[in-house]
């Protein structure tokens, strides 16, 4: 009999797993995500400009999955049942599985700040994105405000900078943890040059109709973007996984939440040394491939390989107009300017060609 492999999600990690584990011999995989297409999430912060088509960045799974044996399922998975070996779908429909990836990535933290939830926009995939532009799209001369001074919120200031009136609020002193003093300096003068009003050191206490209440300040909005950070899906507090204190599967250092059910991507949270590692794409891909292997060998019995170890070869955000900022290569040589834009690019086609190799397409995505 052939190995049910379960699926859910078709995210970076989940595709990755896929291109991989498709080789394994005697497999069958099933798929299960409630979307169309493989959304290339990194890249929509830039489909926010207005003649950028949001569908160009994403790659339907027809396209992808086409011929190789790998069954969509368009559905999304409700609870995960790892000792019935099943998972259960919101059409009320059950799967049952012989191993399982957990890979249905993360969604969008809200601290209790009332007025937050309901009034803000988030930006975590296409949809979110198409809902930001329309309502952009309703009057160009709004004021955007966007909350959170991370890589996606510094990243969306940007590019909406030249054409919205832009003001990026972040309660820390400085912007851009992630990053180096020094780069984080050149994109707070970047972003102020372009004209983005940035407000630091103040915690956002309130959110009324139009009106954001700082510690100190009160600032008017027409549109909110959200981008504070992120959580696990709440819906995984139902299944029988274990669970840590902020609600992440508890994942071994071999990608192992149980015997026979592995993670992946933004839902394993992955330590080198104390320090944890910021979930990425980049990360979810090499997370993908990683567990594929360990799959693999505990499908035959083998011992499973050395634990993770993720060698991050950059970091780089986007900052309109044709600049960029962040770091490449292994001990972080920081890069600005039109270089880090370049490379930033480079970066977006280097993935659709790692795509089209592992699905054996001609053609990059
Ligand atoms: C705006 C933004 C910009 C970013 N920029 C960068 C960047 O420049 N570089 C970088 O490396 N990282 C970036 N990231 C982070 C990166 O996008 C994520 O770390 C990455 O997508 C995580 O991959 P994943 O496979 O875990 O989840 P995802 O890629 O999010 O995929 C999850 C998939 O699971 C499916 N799914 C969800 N719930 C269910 C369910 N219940 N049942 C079935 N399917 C489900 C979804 O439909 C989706 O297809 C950015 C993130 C955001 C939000």
């Amino acid at each position: 009999m052939a190995e049910r492999i379960v699926v859910i999600g078709g995210g970076y990690a989940g595709l990755a797993f896929i291109g991989e584990a498709r080789h394994i011999p005697d497999s069958q995989i099933v798929l299960i995500d409630p979307g169309d297409g493989h959304e290339l999430i990194p890249e929509l912060p830039e489909a926010l400009r207005m003649h950028d088509p949001i569908e160009e960045h994403v790659v339907q799974f027809h396209d992808v999955l086409e011929g190789t044996g790998v069954e969509h399922c368009k559905e999304r998975v409700v609870d995960i049942r790892m000792d019935a070996r099943e998972v259960r779908l919101s059409s009320g429909e059950a799967r049952s599985f012989d191993w399982l990836l957990v890979s249905p990535g993360s969604v969008s933290a809200y601290p209790p700040i009332p007025g937050l939830q309901e009034r803000s926009l988030p930006l975590r995939n296409a949809h979110d994105a198409f809902k930001i532009k329309e309502r952009l799209r309703e009057n160009p001369h709004q004021r955007v405000v966007v909350v959170g001074g991370g890589l996606t919120g510094v990243e969306v200031a940007g590019i909406l900078a030249p054409d919205h009136d832009v003001w990026l609020i972040e309660g820390a002193p400085r912007l851009l943890p992630a990053l180096g003093i020094g780069l984080a300096h050149y994109a707070r003068s970047r972003l102020q040059v372009a004209g983005v009003k940035v407000i630091m050191g103040q915690k956002l206490e309130r959110v009324e109709e139009n009106t954001l209440k700082l510690q100190r300040d009160e600032i008017h909005y027409d549109v909110l973007i959200w981008a504070g950070g992120i959580q696990a899906p709440r819906w995984l507090r139902d299944t029988d996984l274990p669970l840590d204190d902020r609600g992440y599967p508890v994942v071994d250092s071999t990608g192992r939440i149980g015997e026979r059910v592995f993670a992946a991507g933004d839902v394993w949270r992955v330590w080198v040394g104390h320090q944890e590692v910021p979930q990425t794409a980049q990360l979810a891909s090499m997370a993908g491939d990683y567990v594929a292997e360990s799959m693999t060998r505990a499908i035959r019995g083998e011992p499973l390989p050395a634990p993770f170890q993720p060698r991050l070869r950059g970091m780089l955000i986007s900052l309109d107009p044709g600049i960029g900022v962040g770091w490449v290569i292994r001990g972080g040589i920081p890069v600005r300017g039109s270089s880090a834009r370049t490379l930033k690019n480079l970066s977006f086609q280097q993935y659709r060609l790692k795509l089209s190799r592992a699905f054996g397409r001609g053609w990059p995505f």
